[in-house]
This record gives structure tokens, sequence and C-alpha cells, in this order.
């Protein structure tokens, strides 16, 4: 017998959407300065710097920093490195790097989390096609979040996406095991967990209002990962190059809206 929840993803009024994108839009605009800011012979410590600066000019607070013990703003994961990079002064970027940087945000209470992957100057032709893979395939997941839908819509589009964006490429990218989106409100991490691969129509419905943080991990080799002894660094276990991006996004009677938004 199949199993149906009648639970839904919980939801916010309009007021509070609205908070949510107050802090949403401080990630945004972090992100499109650090995007600026990640060339060649900058350390990810300093783009840590930029992007604290940046979070607390605006009024909010860095949702990372003291996460779990979490040393910094920014997660800031280089090339095998699929999430949960620490930012060091001795991690230089390099031609050819891709750089995925997760950051969140606290404003008035509310949580906004999204995060980009970024070329560093030329990269490979398979790694430019990943992170390209990656963003289209984000999209492909926050174009399941309306009202009705079920938590697992996502996944599966977020799969199916993968497929034909690496077929259409001439790739085979890789889900990433192990992790997926999540709600988010007044804590960054909240239920459910959003996986990002599945069979359709499963898991609470998603509202009007329901809000996911929705964030496709993609590899070019193994989807399994391993972590490193410093509890955080998490890599593809082959050492393949990861993509990862992501939204803070909410359902709406008119469509799926984004509340992490890079652009003004
Ligand atoms: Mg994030
Ligand atoms: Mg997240």
């Amino acid at each position: 017998m199949r199993r149906r929840t009648t639970s839904t993803v919980p939801t916010r009024t309009p007021a509070e959407l609205e908070a949510m994108e107050a802090a949403g839009r401080i990630v945004g605009r972090t992100l499109r300065a650090l995007q600026k800011a990640a060339v060649p012979g900058v350390s990810t410590f300093e783009l840590d710097e930029i992007a604290e600066t940046l979070i607390r000019e605006a009024g909010a607070t860095p949702s990372f920093k003291g996460y779990a013990g979490f040393p910094a703003s920014i997660c800031a994961s280089l090339n095998d490195v699929v999430v949960h990079g620490i930012p060091r002064k001795n991690t230089i970027l390099q031609e050819g790097d891709l750089l995925s940087i997760d950051c969140g945000a606290i404003l008035d209470g509310w949580h906004g989390d999204s995060a980009i992957s970024i070329e560093i100057g030329e990269v490979a032709p398979d790694v430019a096609a990943l992170n390209k893979a990656t963003e289209e395939v984000l999209f492909a997941g926050i174009s399941q979040m309306v009202p009705g839908n079920r938590l697992t819509d996502i996944s599966h589009a977020i799969q199916q996406a993968t497929r034909k964006v690496g077929k259409r490429a001439g790739y085979r990218f890789r889900v990433v095991k192990n992790f997926g989106g999540h709600g988010i409100g007044r804590e960054m991490h909240q239920d459910p967990f959003l996986p990002n691969e599945g069979r359709a129509g499963k898991g609470p419905r998603i509202a009007e209002g329901s809000v996911l943080a929705i964030e496709p991990m993609l590899s070019l080799g193994s989807p399994w990962t391993e972590e490193w002894d410093d509890g955080w660094t998490t890599v593809i276990e082959d050492g393949a190059y990861s993509a990862h991006w992501e939204h803070t996004v909410a359902a709406t009677s008119e469509g799926p809206r984004i509340l992490t938004p890079r652009s003004e």
C-alpha cells in the first residue's frame, strides 16, 4: 500500500515572505560581490572577510558563523570539495578552479540561504558544462515549487534534468548523494529534508507560502562523498569536480518566488 502523507511544507504569511526576502537579498548581494572578487590569487579567507563585512554592514548576521561550530561566514568549496569547505588563508584561487560559495544571513530573525559556483578564469570544458548544468538543474527544481505539488516533485525534476542536460552536453553528471535542500525560516535548517533525486509525488504537499531551500549538487565523477578529519570539508570520493547552486524559494499563486535574488 502506498502511504500518502497529508502534511504540508510549512507556510509563511505574505509579511513573513517579505521579511525572508529582505534577508535573502543581502545574501544575493553578497554572492554577487564575491563573484566579482573571486579571481586568481585571492584566498578563500579574503572572500570570507568580504562576505562577513557586507552582511554585517547590511544590518544582518552571517547564519553560518558559529553554526554547529563552523568558523566562517561562507562555505568555500573548491573543485572536488562539494560542500562545507572552510575558508583558509592558504587556499588561493587559481585559473581553472571551480569555487562553490554557500552563504546565509539572518535579518530580523529570518534566514536566507543561497549558493553559487564560480569559474575562476577559464575552466576545462567539462567543468564549465557541469557548472552550467547545475544552475539549470536548480531552475528545473524551482519550477516545481508551486502550490499543490508534492515535495519529491522537486527531487524528481532535479534528477530528470540532470540526465537530460548531461545527455545534451555529452557528459554524465551525477546527483551527489546524501545532501539536499531543506525547509527554512526562523532557523536555517528545518524540516522537511528535500532529496535531489527520487520518484515524484511523495512527501508533504507544497502550499501557498511554503518555503524551501533548493540546492542541487552535481559531480563529474562519483556521486558519493567523504568527509575530512576537520569534520566539515566534504569531497567527492574519487576527486571529481563538483558544483552547487542554491536558492531559497517560496511557492505562491503566481508561481515560484526566489527569495535570494542576485539582481536588483
Ligand atoms: Mg546554503
Ligand atoms: Mg541550504
